[in-house]
């Protein structure tokens, strides 16, 4: 990508925003509401107090009509999105015209820019980037940032979590920008990467749990089983109480030799191999055992707020509130254990699945949350419930709205390989069926009536079968 060219956009960005809080005026910040929204928002009000400034935040689901609405009639003199925005630039121009925007985002956007001169457009698309591997929406926000004062270099830690929460490493190594920002972090010595186990609970799950919880990947025969997993440690050697951060180097070696040889004994694929140990990033500003200590860990803590209507808590964990650390660890146990719920029914229930000749369309009403349902595509992959080279969509009952229903699609590298984009497909089938849909190659989502799931399966199929003849949306000729 042209890394230079984004860096002359992202300090546009920061001028203009420089130049509002010299102006006196408070900086509108709107971000998303999963861990990369949560740190871009935290990273971005963190960087304007910095300045002197005043910021309101608000995390925010999607960037709605309804809410460009209610924004508008704040009448405010600058808006700032983060990890999201590009999906609906027309609309913030319609909406926000009169007044000065910043988009920091990573999705694909809808145009390389805005029509409107007083809009600005930071991305990293336009220049090259994979919009799920090279930056994420923290990143980005990071850059402006950056841009603003070199002293915010000490948020590296906090948008590399950001980017973990995307799971932009997730073939095992970081790529693109994000390794400057780890760059940036190790000089600072604010973070450190090491080639570790990347399964979820480093700092505080035991072992037996790290193994027997893990969907991604899934460990054959011992994800889901939490007694398998105790009686394997135990027949390697190891005490299924301990935690990951608590082994000694040559013990960690002989665990990661003891995995591999396990899943090839499996005949678990290459990748899956190759995913298993890599890049870890843990921060020295917390300390061992502490789920902040790892950026993997932290990630999953601000998603909890996140799906919970309690972003603001996530941000305020960003920011180094230890009360707000303390309420958010308790929502934790919930987010995870409805997890495993939905990887047990939909497990269960696979035979219930609408196949077609390029998707799998999984129906859960409200047995699982809507906020989980793009884990839950992601587990259907995983657990070997769906050919990996078909997109998976999951749907459930809108928490919201009666009559609606919030999809997620997922996929994997091979399925983009053969020429799918999610994100365009399912824009393009919400316009259709009078809902609003869109996002990266390999991972969308989509809202949509009720009484339309049969229209979208068809018209779902119909649009991926389009993209791999090469051809153009309808409505795009
Ligand atoms: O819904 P989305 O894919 O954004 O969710 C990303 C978050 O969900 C990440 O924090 C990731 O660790 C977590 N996740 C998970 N189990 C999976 C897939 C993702 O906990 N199988
Ligand atoms: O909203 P946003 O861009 O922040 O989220 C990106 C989403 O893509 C996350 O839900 C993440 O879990 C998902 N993802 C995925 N597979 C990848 C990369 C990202 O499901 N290979
Ligand atoms: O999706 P991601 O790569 O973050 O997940 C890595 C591992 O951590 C997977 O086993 C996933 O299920 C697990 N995880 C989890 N609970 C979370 C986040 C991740 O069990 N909240
Ligand atoms: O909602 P879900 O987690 O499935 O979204 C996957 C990705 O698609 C996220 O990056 C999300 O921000 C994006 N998305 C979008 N426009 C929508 C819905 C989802 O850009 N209308
Ligand atoms: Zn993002």
């Amino acid at each position: 990508m042209d890394k230079g060219a984004f860096l002359e956009r992202a300090r546009e960005g920061a001028e203009l925003i420089k130049m509002h809080i010299e102006l006196g005026h408070t900086i509108r910040l709107i971000s998303h509401r999963d861990a990369d929204g949560i740190t871009a928002g935290a990273i971005l009000a963190k960087a304007v107090a910095r300045e002197g400034g005043a910021f309101q935040l608000s995390i925010v689901k999607q960037v709605s009509e309804d809410l460009l609405k209610k924004l508008a009639g704040e009448n405010r003199e600058i808006y700032v999105f983060s990890d999201l925005g590009s999906g609906s630039m027309e609309l913030i121009e319609k909406y926000l015209g009169d007044a000065t925007v910043v988009v920091a985002d990573h999705h694909p956007p809808e145009k390389e820019s805005f029509s409107n001169d007083s809009h600005l457009l930071v991305n990293p698309v336009p220049f090259g980037a994979n919009s799920v591997r090279d930056l994420s929406g923290s990143g980005v926000a990071y850059f402006v940032a950056r841009e603003m004062n070199d002293a915010n270099r000490d948020m590296a830690y906090i948008a590399i979590v950001g980017a973990v929460g995307d799971m932009q490493e997730i073939d095992g190594q970081f790529h693109g920008m994000n390794l400057e920002i780890l760059e940036d972090g190790k000089k600072l010595g604010i973070l450190e990467v090491r080639k570790e186990l990347r399964l979820f609970g480093r700092e505080s799950r035991p072992l037996y749990q790290m193994l027997a919880y893990s969907t991604n990947p899934e460990i054959p025969e011992i994800t889901g089983d939490e007694r398998k997993a105790i009686e394997w440690l135990r027949s390697q050697g190891f005490d299924p109480e301990m935690r990951y951060w608590q082994l000694r180097e040559e013990e960690k070696r002989k665990l990661h030799d003891a995995l591999v040889l396990y899943l090839i004994k499996h005949g678990a694929p290459k990748e899956t191999i190759d995913r298993l140990i890599g890049d870890v990033v843990i921060s020295p500003l917390y300390p061992e055992g502490d789920p902040r200590h790892e950026a993997r860990e932290f990630s999953t803590l601000l998603n909890a707020t996140g799906r919970l209507n309690e972003g603001t808590l996530g941000v305020a964990i960003c920011l180094g509130d230890e009360d707000a650390y303390k309420r958010a660890v308790k929502m934790l146990e919930d987010y995870k254990r409805e997890q495993i719920e939905a990887r047990k029914f939909i497990i269960q229930n696979w035979s219930m699945v609408n196949e077609s000749d390029h998707a799998y369309v999984f129906y859960a009403g409200k047995n699982i949350r809507d906020t989980l349902v793009g884990i839950a595509a992601n587990m259907a992959i995983n657990a070997g419930l769906a050919d990996p080279e078909k997109p998976v969509v999951v749907l459930a009952d809108s928490d919201e709205d009666e009559n609606l229903v919030k999809g997620s699609a997922r996929t994997t590298e091979k399925a983009l390989a053969k020429g799918y984009h999610l994100g365009e497909a399912l824009r393009e089938v919400a316009e259709k069926l009078g809902g609003e849909g869109g996002g990266h190659a390999i991972a969308a989502g989509i809202r949509f009536p009720k009484g339309k799931i049969d229209e979208f399966i068809r018209l779902f199929n119909e649009a991926l079968a389009r993209q791999l003849r090469g051809e153009q949306g309808e409505d795009q000729g």
